[in-house]
């Protein structure tokens, strides 16, 4: 069974443009201030993230869901022509 708490940012996805970004991560820091998502201690803080005004050159920021275990990245790099990526790393338990 889906978990209710985590199942909206549940699947791998890539970002492909910079606007679907922006609202991917601002909707990441809802989450987060809503207590959906937990974020962990990373190389890359949430916070440094935001705003077009430029992200940092290597992102990579990791999160779980405090229901079920789920872990989650998010990770971008502008050397690397790939878009950025949100991807399951630990499926819930
Ligand atoms: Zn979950």
């Amino acid at each position: 069974m889906a978990c209710k708490n985590c199942n909206a940012v549940s699947s791998r996805r890539q970002l492909s443009s910079r606007g679907e970004t922006t609202r991917f991560v601002r909707r990441l820091r809802g989450l987060v201030e809503d207590g959906r998502l937990v974020e962990f201690p990373s190389f890359t803080d949430l916070e440094d993230i935001e705003d077009d005004a430029g992200f940092p050159d290597v992102i990579e920021c990791a999160f779980g869901c405090p229901d079920c275990g789920s872990e989650y990245v998010f990770k971008a790099s502008s050397h690397h022509r790939r878009p950025p990526e949100w991807l399951p790393t630990r499926r819930r338990r």
